[in-house]
């Protein structure tokens, strides 16, 4: 281990309470200068989820919340925030051991660096979308704008002994800047989406660019095995590099080791608040309202790479190819609108409002609706109980890094009488979850037989399948990856 994790609570903050202030959410808002000594954890995100205090966010934000309020840290990034003119100091927020650190964008930047390059080009390229891929050399060149503005932002924060772990597709060039400006921490990087094969890569004009940038961490973390060999091959027949075996390899004059991570959820706290569900308000008229029809459940962003049009196909060949599946079952789509400034997505929605109406408007009855399609979010618990309610969890993205919908709907079912979950082959949960009835997003027929086969499986079946993939989701849970991480981290030492 290269960096010692010694105990909790280091990260110290001096009071100086003739520059300090406190901010309307009563937090006390610390001047840079403030921070001083011995922080160990410093993560870098695109947004910084400063803690509510109403603890219901989702599980990627409660984890990180959790290794800094362990090993004391900072986290650092966008405030969610468009200003006119942002400052370039970031503002510091001090909660016991953790401090977020967190900065405003202009519109400009906004535009070019979230909406352009990152939501226009790398979200559509990594998740195997070519042909939505909208690249302009203005937005590549605001991307690096704002990586390099955070890099010299975040620098002055930093120690040397600091472990630095930067997460997903809008900060790849982040360690790069870091190390222009001298910065020699252990640097590590995870994506959470997927990463295209070398021949999919390559249609970026910037490609060679962007996979120089993430070989200055020294690990660069996947979900899944083919997302780390497809950067893997990228470096080794576009590159030169030379494989070093067990994932690390020496490319750009460096040595980046790669490794699988695969995410997973707080699973004993999901099967807990399902559990508690039970008896809430929400579910008492949930299940009011189904009377005694089956519910299958689908809960997704609203977002192109979920597969929501062949998902809702899929439902509509179910109620034409088995008639008497028709009001007996009532398909509940949670789909929150995201990103709605970008125009794929706004096209996506009246997509969908069509397909819903057309499948309503052929199959309803006067007492029964075939399809529910919400466009609104709902809490994290709330969530919970419905994923129990449900005896078919539906999750198809044409393509998705993991999908923790998935790992949900399992960690809520309940033992004695578990659902079913029917799962893409693309999305990277399958990989762990090999026993849900895996489909192929693409073939339509296939999902409405796969819908099928949940509704006639036999409890024995469903025990069996579920017990096994509960199993794997109670080891892989959250606090796995995330501690995974870090032992990988510490352990790939200083910069080559
Ligand atoms: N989620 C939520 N409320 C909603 C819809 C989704 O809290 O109304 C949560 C969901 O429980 C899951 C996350 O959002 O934890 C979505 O993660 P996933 O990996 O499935 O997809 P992503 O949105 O990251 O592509």
């Amino acid at each position: 281990m290269g960096h010692a994790i010694t105990g909790a609570g280091e990260l110290h903050v001096e009071q100086q309470s003739s520059e300090n202030e406190v901010n309307p959410a009563g937090r006390e808002v610390i001047s840079p200068r403030a921070v001083h000594t011995n922080r160990r954890l410093v993560i870098v995100s695109n947004r910084v989820a400063v803690d509510s205090g109403k603890h219901d966010s989702g599980g990627l934000a409660v984890a990180i919340r959790a290794a800094l309020e362990k090993s004391g840290g900072i986290w650092f990034g966008w405030s969610g925030k468009v200003e006119d003119s942002p400052g370039n100091e970031p503002e510091l927020i001090a909660a016991g051991p953790l401090t977020y650190a967190t900065l405003d964008l202009s519109q400009r930047d906004f535009d070019e660096y979230y909406l352009g390059f990152a939501n226009r080009v790398l979200w559509p390229l990594f998740h195997f979308r070519a042909g939505l891929v909208d690249y302009s050399r203005k937005d590549f060149s605001g991307y690096l704008r704002v990586n390099r503005w955070f890099a010299q932002s975040l620098a002055p924060l930093l120690l040397p002994h600091d472990l630095v772990w930067v997460h997903d597709y809008h900060l790849i060039p982040l360690g790069r800047e870091l190390r222009c400006l001298d910065q020699a921490q252990v640097l590590g990087f995870f994506l959470h989406t997927p990463f295209p094969p070398a021949e999919m890569l390559r249609i970026l004009p910037n490609h060679r660019e962007l996979v120089e940038g993430l070989c200055a961490y020294d690990l660069v973390g996947f979900q899944t095995k083919s997302d780390a060999q497809g950067f893997c091959d990228y470096l080794i027949h576009w590159a030169g590099a030379e494989d070093l075996g067990n994932g690390a390899l020496r490319a750009f004059g460096r040595i980046v080791r790669t490794q699988v991570f695969p995410i997973g959820i707080d699973t004993e706290a999901v099967s807990g608040h399902a559990a508690a569900a039970e008896t809430s308000r929400h579910m008492q008229r949930l299940r009011r309202s189904l009377g005694n029809r089956t519910l299958m459940i689908g809960v997704d962003r609203l977002d192109y790479s979920k597969g929501l049009p062949a998902r809702f196909s899929a439902f509509g060949k179910l109620l034409e190819a088995y008639p008497e599946t028709r009001n007996r079952i009532i398909f509940m789509q949670i789909a929150p609108p995201s990103r709605s400034e970008v125009p794929e997505y706004k096209e996506i929605r009246r997509t969908l409002a069509a397909a819903a109406g057309n499948i309503n408007g052929r199959y309803s009855e006067f007492d029964w609706t075939p399809l529910r399609y919400i466009n609104k979010s709902f809490g994290h618990q709330i969530l919970t109980g419905f994923y129990r309610a449900a005896r078919i969890g539906l999750v198809t993205p044409l393509r998705d890094g993991m999908n923790l919908v998935a790992k949900e709907y399992i960690a809520s079912q309940p033992r004695e009488d578990p659902g079913v979950l029917v799962l893409s082959c693309f999305a990277g949960a399958a990989q762990e979850l090999s026993e849900a009835v895996l489909v192929n997003p693409f073939d339509v027929e296939g999902m409405a037989e796969a819908i099928r086969q949940g509704l006639d499986m036999p409890l024995g079946e469903r025990q069996e399948r579920w017990t096994a993939m509960m199993k794997t989701i109670q080891h892989n849970d959250i606090a796995h990856w995330r501690e995974s991480f870090i032992a990988a981290l510490q352990a790939s030492g200083g910069p080559a």
